[in-house]
């Protein structure tokens, strides 16, 4: 669903003010640094220290018996998807969920699953809406074999799952037999926005996973959490699909360090979000989603021009942002983004949108 980003004209002038993702963050200086002075060993036989210290922190951190070092997000969903689904199976998620609307078809192309599209406000639904989805048990029906829900929503405007509501949707799933995973790409985002920590959301869910190369700045990498038996059988398609990395460990660490030095600031992104939701809008005909982590998603029906337009007319500007359907722009804050970057990139949407 992210659109290409617009189209640049010969002279245009740099990106100064980043918001188009968190996913374009770069690895700081001491990250690199740290990177360096890596340990490192063969991944794929298990002994590089470094991705081994990863994934036993990880496999704390979410309350799981082990871990699996991924090079990404999506590799995660898929490999899970694949581990935990047969050819014919359905999958019931958000209909704005990565799985179904980003990720190339993957659950179709390589697990044979469909995925049937929930709905629901910000990218939630709740057990009345998987309810009206449950099929019943015959040679006729997909059988239905795994629920997932994101957290934070992505296409959802960055929504936190309360845990109550991810509580009763996993106790669903598992009294109908189902198992459970969490896209946590923004996971550490909902835990620094709600004070609640990462094992207890992820408690009720079977796989859950988090992203390094979003908010939380590293170059590569994602991990894979789930019981002994989950990551066993899981390491085998990992192994199928070209995935093991190696000396992993340099990538690992950069992971490392975002985890002790990258978490506690999401909360600054947090507050840039709420006032770069504030800024857009007082401006005359954009209407703001109200933010509830970094993600920002505003409309521009009201101001006679698309999201592309307005987003092209910034870029020129050298401040981009996303876009995610015909009126809908998504700002996304992260660590390369001050709060003088904001009130700047305000005053450009403004000054743009004028003009
Ligand atoms: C970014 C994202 C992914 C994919 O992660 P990558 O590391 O970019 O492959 C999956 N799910 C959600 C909700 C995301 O925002």
């Amino acid at each position: 669903m992210v659109h290409a980003p617009p189209k640049l004209q010969p002279g245009c002038p740099p990106v100064r003010i980043n918001l188009f993702s968190d996913t374009q963050t770069k690895p700081s200086q001491a990250m690199k640094a740290f990177m360096m002075a890596a340990e490192v060993g063969d991944e794929q036989s298990g002994t590089d220290p470094t991705v081994t210290a990863l994934c036993e922190r990880m496999a704390k951190l979410m309350g799981k018996q082990a871990a699996m070092f991924l090079p990404s997000g999506t590799m995660c969903n898929q490999i899970a998807i694949l581990t935990h689904c047969r050819p014919g199976d359905e999958i019931l998620a958000h209909e704005t969920s990565h799985i179904l609307t980003s990720e190339g078809g993957g659950a179709a192309a390589l697990a044979g699953a469909q995925i049937t599209g929930m709905t629901g406000a910000r990218g939630m639904f709740d057990v009345a809406a998987l309810e009206a989805r449950l099929r019943p048990h015959s040679r006729y029906a997909p059988p239905q074999t795994l629920v997932a829900v994101e957290q934070t929503s992505n296409l959802g405007g960055g929504a936190v799952w309360p845990l109550a509501a991810l509580r009763s949707v996993a106790d669903w799933a598992h009294d109908h037999d189902m198992p459970t995973h969490m896209d946590g790409a923004r996971l550490m985002n909902a835990t620094v926005a709600s004070g609640v920590a990462p094992a207890d959301m992820a408690a009720d869910w079977d796989s859950v996973w988090l992203d390094f190369t979003k908010g939380l700045g590293a170059g590569l990498g994602a991990v894979l959490c789930g019981s002994e038996a989950f990551i066993g059988r899981a390491w085998r398609w990992k192994q199928r699909l070209g995935g093991a990395l190696r000396q992993g460990g340099l990538s690992a660490a950069g992971c490392l360090y975002a985890l002790d030095h990258n978490v506690d600031r999401l909360a600054e992104d947090h507050v840039n979000a709420r006032a770069l939701a504030r800024g857009l809008a007082q401006i005359e005909g954009i209407t703001v989603e109200d933010p509830e982590t970094n993600l920002v998603f505003f409309d521009t029906t009201a101001t006679g021009m698309t999201a592309d337009t307005l987003a092209a007319k910034a870029r020129a500007e050298g401040v981009s942002f996303s876009t995610m359907g015909r009126y809908r722009g998504r700002a996304c804050t992260h660590l390369d983004v001050t709060a003088a970057g904001i009130e700047e990139a305000v005053a450009v949407i403004r000054r743009v949108r004028a003009a």
